[in-house]
């Protein structure tokens, strides 16, 4: 697969140069591997697939908001995992059923909880506060949304702090080991009938397997002594979050779902055994390895003896990798003008982006063939949150997103999946439409 995927993109970049997907006017743009994103939706089923437990899989949409995406893992059998406002609105969009969305934000106001639960999409609360407000909507009018709550099993950290949902202080969801915590809980849901779900999702990137199991765990015990307490089957679901991290350093797939699905069948095997229905909400891993930014190299130079190649994708496209490179590194392919690999041997160089900060540097002092003035870099495994998560610095636009099929012969067939943000629609983001709001209001 591995291997495929790789010929699968270098036939990619090539043709996104002979179709003018990118040209010295179109300097940046994104790309997916549609076949990519079928194989890893395949993955995901088959590892988790019966005997055992009914799975909902959702997608986190704050992995790739984009609209078509959605569709086609909804025409997949997928749902959604949404946060907020927008990406709930982008999940409907898509046509994701109701039934096959789950509402996580941590900051939810009364509006969206009521209009979650007048559309039945599952809601899974994150504090006591919100319990309260959910008391009084589901008293005001009845509804099918499955209603969890989500716990912090508080197992630890992994190794991007920022990245860690179920350390100690976490501000998400509520802090199970915590004094009083799981008295406090076990009546909730006692007094809650509805309550019928336990959501956990212990962290992303970084987050080893056997932490993100031992968190799961938890969750499932918890489920568990519910039960026990009410006497029948009050909790019907377990929602046990996505975090599965992704390999950043080669085309290998690693850990696998099936690594995952096998480590949870060993340590929570009631999870499996039919009693629950299980849901997941997995977001990096299944898009990650499918997506390749593609910029041209502006301009090249030397600075106190570091070749510089100054390209069009820095923070406003990798974000994290630029403010936090260690904790987001990312490969980058040096290519020619053509879009074929460059040969040459390894030169120290910078890569950088376009933004006008000095930090704004894709890769520092990185080895790899000496890139020219109109040269091109690949940057691999950008499928997952750096098509959506723009950064508007500088008001440097979206760029388009295309998906592709490549055939084994070379020939590529290309898809928008958003075209690219227009000078109009920065405008309109700048206020343009109020251009004379400040002349009016006076000098002191
Ligand atoms: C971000 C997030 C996910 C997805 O995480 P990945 O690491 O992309 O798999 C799932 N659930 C919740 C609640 C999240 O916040």
């Amino acid at each position: 697969m591995t291997s495929d995927a790789t010929a699968r993109r270098g036939h990619a970049l090539r043709a996104a140069v002979d179709q003018n997907l990118l040209s010295p006017d179109i300097p940046v743009i994104g790309l997916l591997d549609v076949t990519g994103i079928h194989e890893a939706v395949a993955a995901l089923q088959e590892a988790f697939a019966p005997p055992g437990a009914t799975v909902t899989h959702t997608f986190a949409v704050k992995a790739a908001a984009l609209v078509p995406v959605l569709r086609l893992l909804a025409g997949l059998g997928l749902g959604a995992e949404v946060a907020s406002p927008g990406e709930l609105a982008i999940a409907r969009a898509a046509g994701v059923p109701a039934g096959r969305v789950v509402l996580d934000s941590p900051a939810k106001t009364v509006a969206e909880l009521r209009e979650a639960l007048a559309l039945g999409i599952a809601v899974n609360a994150d504090n006591p506060q919100e319990l309260t407000r959910l008391d009084a909507l589901v008293a005001a009018a009845p509804t099918a949304s499955p209603i969890g709550l989500r716990v912090n099993p508080q197992v630890g950290g992994g190794s991007i702090g920022a990245m860690s949902t179920a350390t100690a202080t976490s501000k998400f969801g509520i802090a199970l080991r915590d004094d009083g915590a799981e008295e406090w809980v076990l009546r909730a849901y006692a007094d809650r009938p509805w309550l019928n779900r336990v959501h956990t999702h212990t962290g992303s990137q970084g987050v080893p397997l056997d932490l993100m199991a031992a968190g799961v765990r938890a969750a499932y015990d918890l489920a568990e002594r519910v039960n026990a307490a009410a006497g029948r089957r009050q909790v019907t679901t377990l929602d046990i979050g996505g975090g599965l991290p992704v390999n950043f350093t080669s085309d290998e797939v690693t850990p696998a779902f099936h690594d995952y699905a096998r480590l949870l069948r060993a340590t929570v095997p009631g999870l499996f055994d039919g009693r629950y229905r299980l849901v997941t909400e997995f977001g990096r891993s299944l898009l990650a390895k499918t997506g390749t930014v593609l910029a041209r190299v502006e301009y090249t130079k030397s600075a106190g003896g570091r070749p510089i190649a100054i390209t069009h994708a820095g923070a406003q496209l990798a974000t994290r990798t630029v403010f936090a490179p260690d904790a987001w590194p990312l490969r980058v392919e040096a290519l020619d003008a053509g879009g074929r690999p460059r040969i040459g041997d390894p030169v120290v160089q910078d890569v950088a982006g376009p933004c006008c900060f000095a930090g704004d540097l894709l890769a520092r002092a990185r080895p790899l063939p000496l890139l020219a003035e109109g040269d091109l870099i690949a940057l691999l495994d950008t499928g997952a949150y750096y098509f959506s998560t723009h950064f508007a610095y500088n008001s440097l636009p979206r760029p388009a997103v295309y998906g592709y099929h490549a055939s084994p012969d070379g020939s590529v067939r290309f898809a928008l999946v958003r075209a690219a943000q227009t000078t109009e629609e920065l405008l309109a983001e700048s206020g343009a439409a109020e251009s004379e709001a400040l002349m009016g209001l006076g000098r002191s």
